[in-house]
């Protein structure tokens, strides 16, 4: 972590710094935010609350770099992109660490990330250049009434400033997914990390100043969501907003200027389970959709629909499976570790206790130490209790036995979020009729719901976002398209 050499610099005592001007800085506020250990619960980290001051120095800064730096070849700022990353996965040890320790992410999973996070700056770099290296020749006789008298040239230019602000359960790959299609497309970028996951975030920033991107054009501010969330995003420097998170998207979307958004929210991914599934395949895409990195992922399992006839076979399966998942401390790479925060798991809990009230069935003893919860799973779950409806972001998940599957199809439709979905069943016919159905951004046949590959497009429809992510998407998402007109005075056709 800090503590090797590489980081050294980006810690001031026991607080670490915040990244403005293409240096590590101590926050004139003379204040800092503490990040709680989930797993110990005691303070584990502090990082800079900074002031609005500093906020607006940062955003000037952004506009001077920005200019230049959309002036600085692609192929130039692809190089620095694939350097970063190489020395992003270099450094992937601490920055896992730090992972560990703020989010309670299971040690492996915490190295995967940084790797997976390296593996898209570089994809971001080439997909870059290929992308942004075209643009548009367009004629004027093909519209009515026009001869070929104009020529149009259009090419895609950034926006501007970009500010990032991504959540706690992936701080390091969902940060990297926005600042990397920024900068490639000649950005600057303004990092605001989620408190939990901070200083991961900011290690993974001190490899992009040790690729040598030039000052001011990267910047990363901490504080409180709550504190300087709304001052970063009503601020006038900035020209476009990145945001992955819970409900507080919908509250920016409502806040923010004429600028463009994207927003990755939450989602109550629905498992669709017809007769004719590969029942060892459900229960296994169960677990793993429902209970990896203890639910806490947007695209987890967060529904099971299934049809009744099928339903006591499969939930047997997956109640063995369930009994081999590791409870405990990330550090030992247990598959269920503590949910980020206390009031986390309190959430998860009353979820829980309004479900067992209304007359669920547990399928496991409901248990709970501190911020741990054990993996547990909730039959004959019905649609007047709150679990049905609501995402916990933690390892309980709820079965809704259907006996159509319209009914499902009903329940997830009726969901204020659209997120995935998946669907298993061995009839493609069948799987593609729902597919269409279903009201989400992507819909599994076969396979529980995931965010990657990372090129894929990835996007939520209704409460769960705005536009769509995945690495093109992105890229184009942060230019606009800007055209050259060439008005010849008389009409000219190539002659083949
Ligand atoms: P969150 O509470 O909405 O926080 C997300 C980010 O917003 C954090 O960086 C947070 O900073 C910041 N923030 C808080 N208040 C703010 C404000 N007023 N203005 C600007 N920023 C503010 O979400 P979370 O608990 O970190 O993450 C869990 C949620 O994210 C779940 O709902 C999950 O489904 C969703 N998620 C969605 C996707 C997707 O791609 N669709 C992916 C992952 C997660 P602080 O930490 O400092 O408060």
């Amino acid at each position: 972590m800090a503590g090797t050499h590489v980081f050294g610099e980006i810690i001031d005592g026991e607080v670490y710094k915040y990244y403005a001007d293409g240096e590590w800085k101590t926050s004139a506020s003379g204040k800092s935010v503490s990040i709680i250990n989930p797993t110990t619960r005691k303070p584990q980290f502090k990082v800079q609350a900074c002031t609005q001051e500093e906020v607006n120095k940062v955003m000037e800064a952004a506009k001077v770099a920005q200019k230049l730096w959309a002036r600085t070849p692609l192929w130039k700022r692809a190089e620095l992109l694939h350097k970063a990353a190489a020395i992003l996965k270099e450094h992937k040890s601490p920055i896992a660490e730090c992972l560990v320790k703020e989010i309670a992410k299971p040690a492996r999973d915490a190295v995967t990330e940084v790797v997976r996070s390296g593996d898209l700056v570089s994809y971001t770099a080439e997909e870059g250049v290929r992308v942004l290296g075209e643009g548009k020749f367009l004629v004027s006789d093909s519209f009515p009434g026009n001869e070929r008298t104009k020529y149009c040239l259009s090419s895609k230019i950034p926006l501007g400033v970009v500010l990032a602000i991504p959540p706690f359960n992936y701080p390091v790959n969902l940060a990297v997914s926005k600042i990397a299609p920024a900068l490639i497309a000649g950005n600057a970028l303004v990092l605001k990390p989620p408190t939990q996951g901070a200083v991961a975030a900011l290690h993974m920033i001190h490899c992009f100043h040790l690729a040598g991107f030039p000052k001011g054009l990267i910047s990363a501010v901490t504080g409180k969501g709550s504190e300087i969330g709304d001052f970063l995003t009503m601020h006038p420097g900035v020209n476009c907003i990145s945001f992955t998170g819970g409900d507080t998207g919908i509250a920016i979307s409502k806040k923010a200027g004429m600028i463009p958004l994207q927003m990755e929210l939450g989602g109550k991914d629905a498992c669709i389970v017809l007769e004719d599934a590969d029942l060892d395949l459900v229960a296994a895409n169960i677990v793993k959709g429902g209970y990896s990195y203890s639910g806490q992922r947007c695209t987890a399992v967060k529904v099971v629909l299934i049809m009744d006839s099928i339903a006591d076979v499969v939930i047997e399966k997956v109640k063995a499976k369930m009994a081999k998942l590791t409870v405990g401390p990330p550090e030992e790479n247990c598959d269920i570790t503590p949910v980020v925060t206390e009031s986390s798991a309190n959430f998860i809990e009353d979820l829980v206790m309004d479900a067992k009230e209304k007359g669920a069935t547990f399928c496991q003893e409901y248990r709970r130490e501190g911020n741990l919860i054990w993996p547990l799973l909730l039959d004959h779950v019905r649609p007047d209790m709150r679990i049905a409806w609501e995402e916990p972001f933690g390892p309980v998940l709820p079965v809704i036995r259907i006996t159509n599957v319209e009914e499902g199809i009903h329940h997830c439709n009726a969901s204020n979020f659209g997120l995935q979905g998946c669907i298993f069943t061995r009839d493609i016919n069948k799987a593609i009729m729902i597919s269409d159905a279903m009201e989400t951004g992507t819909v599994q046949i076969n396979s529980a719901p995931a965010r990657g590959p990372d090129h894929f497009p990835f996007q939520g429809l209704k409460e769960s976002g705005i536009g769509s992510q995945g690495i093109t998407n992105t890229i184009n998402m942060m230019t606009k398209i800007k055209s050259t007109v060439i008005n010849l005075p008389s009409a000219s056709y190539t002659i083949g």
